[in-house]
């Protein structure tokens, strides 16, 4: 049996865990089942293909339908380039807050999830909580689908409520804006810079390209295309890396161009690319007179994560108002996995202490207010569902 460890104490041992997204979670993991080995908790385990790293899942309470997910992430972002006053892999108590790389996104939840096994474990509860902890988060939310929906698979009975511990001031979130990231190339004719009317530059066509990806934005919002409840309100598409050619007198044979979409719930993300795809047949077409070889790829470049709609008819919304004290309801325009729980059946929000404000910064933190406030959440979730 574990010595009851508090919140603060957790999450000083989970900061000293520097796992990156993309690196394997294994150390963090290991702390993680140990503690719940403690008491007792059954896990399950879901490996990557490499076995480097895993996502654990667990069920405390009865294997009835109508449980509450309580879902994080167990990886951060990198420290390098930050101006840190303190190892930020150390945890740091300086006048009520606690510094460290993940204390805020999203250690802090995490740490008070384990901070409340033994009361979770103890209560007579009428419906199970689970824990869903993943891994590579912060590369593009890589597990969250499999995640969900391994939980999905693995139990017989139907969990029904998904809350995502992302930092949120304990604010309940019902939607989240999609996301992707696309690379495209441009591949045009080299030659003299005198004769651009006969090549096919990369970089002018790459340029056209991009205003009409600008037009596409203005014309959806043209259109009333808008959502009030995200900042901005639209789906937004920028530009913001642009590579190619070598001189000044030489037509570019070739140029690259990355760029986001962030997509509010109405718009379909997918439905940007297919437009802009159809567009660059045609602009190759009209290449290719001039230059036969002429061609536009778009490749991804950070998978797609969905949005997140949760309409406030939905009983997660009530719960996450009692469990969260506060019943105005939120966006983000960040990623999260909330959208892919969303999407395995899951009734989900966002809801989870500290500011995402602090989050992915130099010398992030998280307030103990905020931290007792996230353990205080825990008990009233238990008190419901007892
Ligand atoms: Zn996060």
């Amino acid at each position: 049996m574990n010595k009851n460890k508090s919140a603060k104490e957790i999450l000083a041992d989970l900061v000293g865990f520097p796992v990156l997204g993309g690196q394997s979670n294994l150390p963090i993991l290991e702390y993680i089942k140990k503690y719940l080995d403690g008491y007792a908790v059954e896990y399950q385990l879901v490996p990557n293909e490499e076995g480097t790293s895993a996502n654990l899942h667990c069920r405390i309470g009865p294997a009835v339908d109508g449980g509450v997910v309580l879902s994080g992430h167990t990886d951060v972002v990198p420290v390098e380039g930050q101006d840190w006053h303190a190892d930020p892999f150390q945890l740091t108590e300086k006048e009520g807050k606690l510094y460290g790389r993940g204390s805020c996104d999203m250690k802090g939840f995490l740490a008070c999830c384990l901070a409340s096994v033994s009361e979770i474990v103890e209560a007579d509860l009428k419906k199970p909580i689970y824990f869903a902890f993943s891994f590579d988060e912060e590369i593009g939310c890589l597990q969250g689908s499999i995640l969900a929906n391994a939980i999905k698979d693995f139990y017989e009975e139907k969990p029904k409520y998904a809350i995502i511990g992302e930092p949120s001031l304990m604010q309940p979130i019902v939607g989240q804006k999609g996301i992707v990231y696309y690379g495209t190339t441009v591949y045009g004719s080299a030659g003299h810079s005198s004769g651009i009317r006969k090549e096919v530059s990369a970089i002018h066509e790459s340029a056209r390209l991009i205003m009409w990806l600008e037009k596409k934005m203005d014309t959806l919002i043209e259109h009333g295309v808008t959502d009030q409840r995200f900042v901005p309100d639209h789906t937004s598409i920028h530009i913001g890396i642009l590579e190619g050619g070598i001189a000044v007198n030489v037509v570019a044979d070739r140029c690259t161009f990355k760029w986001d979409v962030r997509n509010i719930p109405k718009v379909n993300i997918e439905d940007v690319l297919t437009d802009f795809e159809a567009h660059c047949r045609e602009r190759e077409l009209v290449l290719q007179k001039r230059f036969p070889n002429a061609k536009i790829k778009t490749t991804e470049i950070h998978p797609l994560v969905p949005p997140l709609d949760t309409p406030d008819h939905l009983s997660v919304v009530d719960l996450i108002k009692r469990l969260s004290g506060n019943n105005t309801l939120g966006t983000v325009a960040y990623a999260a996995e909330a959208g892919q729980f969303s999407n395995a059946g899951f009734e989900t929000v966002i809801c989870g202490p500290g500011s995402i404000e602090q989050a992915h910064r130099a010398n992030e933190y998280i307030s103990i207010e905020e931290l007792d406030k996230g353990v205080d959440f825990m008990r009233k979730l238990v008190r419901e569902l007892e």
